[in-house]
């Protein structure tokens, strides 16, 4: 009897233990099953964006490119269009130019001092922090002596302090190389340390009245809505904008011109909410009428 019974429960405990690996067996199908449709799912969402990545990149590549065509460009900035463009903003620019400190200087030390520390940071930010530091190392030769910490002290407020250390490089470099004078060719001020295209040509333009363009995000957007013109992704390397920013340029006073687009991209034709109501340039201009055709 109790062999019996011994025999029936070691037999009950088979079936169950049989029962968990059947369970075992059947929720491991279910696992896998709902793994291979999540990875299917998965692959054929990375397979849908690929292809729209791949579609957007070549239409963009596509508008980038087309525009390129001389008729086309030369269409997009036909000389009436040029010569209007540039009279409404020169009017514009009579009343609404920013002041700033550094633009009332013909000081190249203080125009460079001011374009290092204008890059990637609004002015309205920069101007205590110019003034302090003009204070602190009237001339070059003060900034050349000094400290990378003394120097990014002062600059803090503006952030990016690997520009503390370039900007003493840079004095240092002007010092021995060119006897403590700013030098005067673009080619001269981009091989110095913290020095782009845009510094470079604003240095020329505004301590020495050279007839150099500059582009920028302000700049490139103006032309792009302006003139209807497709430029690159960074506009800053885009050889189309760079064509435009010098044709629309006037012969003289290029350093006013480039503080003209500058200022009218930061109060009228802003990245946001461009004020096309209120623009002198909504007369002609494709992004307007364009806008206001839909
Ligand atoms: S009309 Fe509008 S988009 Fe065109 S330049 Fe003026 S602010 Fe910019």
């Amino acid at each position: 009897m109790i062999n019996t019974s011994i025999k029936l429960e070691v037999q009950t405990f088979r079936m169950n233990l049989e029962c968990d690996r059947l369970d075992m067996k059947f929720l491991a199908k279910v696992i896998n099953l709902a793994l291979f449709f999540a990875s299917w799912r998965e692959i054929e969402r990375q397979r849908r964006q690929k292809y729209t990545l791949d579609l957007s990149s070549i239409l963009s590549a596509m508008t980038a490119i087309i525009p390129y065509s001389k008729e086309t460009l030369s269409e997009s900035l036909a000389p009436a269009k040029i010569k209007w463009f540039r009279r409404q903003l020169s009017t514009w620019a009579k009343e609404n130019l920013r002041d700033f400190p550094w633009r009332r200087t013909s000081d190249p030390y203080a125009i460079f001092i001011a374009e290092f520390m204008l890059q990637k940071t609004d002015a309205a930010t920069v101007v205590p922090i110019y003034e302090t530091f003009l204070v602190r190392y009237p001339a070059l030769q003060d900034l050349a002596a000094a400290t990378v910490d003394d120097i990014a002290q002062i600059l803090k407020p503006l952030g990016l302090l690997f520009r503390a250390e370039r900007l003493l490089q840079s004095a240092q470099t002007i010092l021995e190389k060119y006897q403590g004078k700013i030098p005067l060719s673009e080619d001269k001020l981009l091989k110095l340390p913290g020095i782009g295209i845009y510094t470079a040509r604003s240095i020329c333009a505004n301590a020495f009245n050279q007839p150099l363009a500059v582009l920028d995000t302000n700049v490139a957007r103006i032309l792009e809505r302006f003139f209807g013109l497709k430029g690159e992704r960074v506009k800053s390397r885009c050889k189309l904008l760079w064509k435009a920013a010098e044709s629309v340029a006037p012969a003289r006073k290029v350093g006013t011109w480039n503080l003209t687009l500058l200022d009218f991209g930061a109060t009228v034709c802003t990245a946001k909410n461009p004020l096309c109501d209120k623009c002198p340039l909504q007369k002609q201009c494709n992004y307007a009428n364009s806008a206001s055709l839909l």
